[in-house]
Order: structure tokens, then C-alpha cells, then sequence
């Protein structure tokens, strides 16, 4: 494999560019949103010069990185030549199942195609598509350039063969792949988003603020962010469409999000990326250490 596209340019789209044109891959990166594919490349240049300066890479690795990226508004004219697909599109199942009828049609028949979604159904993707022996989920995890592990998704008709070169090129990444089957939430939002929903309700009810739910659970379980700043980093839209594929998909009351959650969404209170959520941001990447209180 050579050419990688990715598809949404937002916070996952962004660092899977960002790992693969490292790695000497060549990246079309695609988004509906100029300004999204603007920010993106500013966003890859910043991490990108934080790693020159940590002394990790070189002024010319950089380069040669930026320069492995090309950016598309046209999703035909950006996956044309892909050996391989990693959508990275908002997380909502009518958006993903459309995108992926349009790749099946623009993108050469060997291409595999591979998704970053949280938490929709690998198989009811495929199911839209006319090679659903070739479509997989490859769930990176956030920051992309930081994080070691891939869980690689098989759908009902994913072929073993497929399966097995993704697991290849997440080692191949650097990263550390795990392969699970695709049930809802898969293994890691079946976990951790329920954590996040519950210290939401546990916020909606009073039981302590903002910055004491989040110091309980980093002191009191050595979780390297609390888990209301992992929403807001995560963010809290995305949250919401996972806690909305668990419930459906178990029918189990106990995957209900939290109405306070729904409210912020409502507001466009997003978290990190809106600039407010749980806490407030400034521009930069320091937040303003904030006290929010919902009481
Ligand atoms: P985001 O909102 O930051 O970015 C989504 C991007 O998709 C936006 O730039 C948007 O313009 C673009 N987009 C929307 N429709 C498009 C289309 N038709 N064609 C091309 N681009 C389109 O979202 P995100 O947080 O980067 O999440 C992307 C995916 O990654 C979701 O499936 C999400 O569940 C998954 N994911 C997110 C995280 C996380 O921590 N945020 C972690 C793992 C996986």
C-alpha cells in the first residue's frame, strides 16, 4: 500500500494524515469543508514542530511529511488512486452510510475500505457498499500522533485476508493493533463511554462539580485526565452519537445518555473544539482552567 485517502479532515482525520505521511505514505486528504482542510494542515505544522523541537524529527522529516499530504474538496478526485480508505467523517450513521455508497463507486475496485468510527456497525456500512469483504474498521485513538493503539474492527463479511493486512500496516504505523468483532461500541467506547456518560449524570445531579468529578477519577484512579475533560477532548457530539449506537444497538436503558449531555450538544457547547464544554478554552492549546458550575 501507497496511497492512503482520508476522509474528514476534524480531529481523528487530521493526526491519521499526520501518522501515515510520517511513515512515507502518500495522503489525499479530504474534507466538505475548506476551512476544516486549512486548519488541519496548521494543525499537522504545529504538532509537527513540536516534535522538531522535542528533537524527536528533523526540519527536513517535516517537510518531507507536509509535503506527503496533498488536501481535496472533491472526494472522487481524492480517492481515484487509493490503495487504502480511512474515513474519518463526522460520527453519524446516515452521513457514513452515504459516503461509503459514494467510495464504492469512485474508488478503484482493490481498494480496501476502512473506517474510524467509534461505534457504528462495520457491518452495516459494508452492507451498502458492493465489496464488503474488503470494508474494516481501523479505530485509532486520539491524538492520533500520540497514541499506540488500533483496534481493528472485522464486520460480519470483512475477509480474513483484509483483516490481516491491517493489522500489518497498524504495526507497520508504529501503533499497536488489537482485533475485535463488531458489536456495538466495539471494545473501547462499550467501556469507556459509559464511565463518561455516568460522571455526567453524576454532574447533572450535583453530586460534586466539575473539577472534583475529574480530580476523583485522576488521583483516586490514576486516570491521566479526568473523565469530563476526556469528553471535552473527545468531544461531547461524538460522545453523544456513541452513547446513541449503544443504546440502540442493546436496547438497554442503562446506555440513556445524559439529558445534560443532550442539552450541551443542543447548545453547540462541544467541548475542546467549540472552545467550550465542561471547561473553557482559549485559543491555544492551554485551557484556561475553568470552573463551570452546573448546580
Ligand atoms: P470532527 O467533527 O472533528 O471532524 C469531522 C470532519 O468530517 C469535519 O471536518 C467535517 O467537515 C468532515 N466531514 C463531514 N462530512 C463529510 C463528507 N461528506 N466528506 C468529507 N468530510 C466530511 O470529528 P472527529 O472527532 O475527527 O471524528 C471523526 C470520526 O472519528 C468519527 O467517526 C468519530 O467517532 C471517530 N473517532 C473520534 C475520536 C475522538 O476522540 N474525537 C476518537 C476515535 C474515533
Amino acid at each position: 500500500m501507497k496511497n492512503i485517502s482520508v476522509i474528514g479532515a476534524g480531529t481523528m482525520g487530521n493526526g491519521i494524515a499526520h501518522v501515515f505521511a510520517m511513515k512515507g505514505f502518500k495522503v489525499s486528504l479530504v474534507d466538505i469543508s475548506e476551512v476544516a482542510l486549512l486548519k488541519a494542515i496548521a494543525t499537522i505544522d504545529k504538532n509537527l514542530n513540536r516534535m522538531v523541537v522535542k528533537e524527536r524529527i528533523s526540519e527536513k522529516d517535516k517537510k518531507a511529511t507536509l509535503g506527503n499530504i496533498t488536501t481535496f474538496s472533491d472526494m472522487n478526485a481524492g480517492v481515484k488512486s487509493a490503495d487504502l480508505i480511512v474515513e474519518a467523517a463526522t460520527e453519524n450513521v446516515d452521513l457514513k452510510l452515504r459516503i461509503f455508497k459514494s467510495l464504492d463507486e469512485a474508488a478503484p475496485k482493490k481498494t480496501i475500505l476502512a473506517t474510524n468510527t467509534s461505534s457504528i456497525s462495520i457491518t452495516k456500512i459494508a452492507a451498502v457498499t458492493s465489496r464488503p469483504e474488503k470494508v474494516i474498521g481501523m479505530h485509532f485513538m486520539n491524538p492520533v500522533p500520540v497514541m499506540k493503539l488500533v483496534e481493528v474492527i472485522n464486520g460480519y463479511a470483512t475477509s480474513k485476508s483484509v483483516s490481516k493486512k491491517i493489522m500489518q500496516l497498524s504495526k507497520d504505523l508504529g501503533k499497536v493493533p488489537t482485533e475485535v468483532n463488531d458489536y456495538p461500541g466495539f471494545v473501547a467506547n462499550r467501556i469507556l463511554m459509559p464511565m463518561i456518560n455516568e460522571a455526567i449524570y453524576t454532574l447533572f445531579e450535583s453530586v460534586a462539580g466539575v473539577e472534583e468529578i475529574d480530580t476523583v477519577m485522576k488521583l483516586g484512579m490514576a486516570h491521566p485526565m479526568g473523565p469530563l475533560q476526556l469528553a471535552d477532548f473527545i468531544g461531547l457530539d461524538v460522545c453523544l452519537s456513541i452513547m446513541n449506537v449503544l443504546h440502540d444497538g442493546f436496547g438497554n436503558p442503562k446506555y440513556a445518555p445524559c439529558p445534560l449531555l443532550v442539552n450541551m450538544v443542543m447548545a453547540g457547547k462541544l467541548g475542546r473544539k467549540s472552545g467550550e464544554g465542561f471547561y473553557s478554552y482559549g485559543h491555544g492549546t492551554k485551557e484556561w482552567i475553568v470552573s463551570k458550575s452546573f448546580k
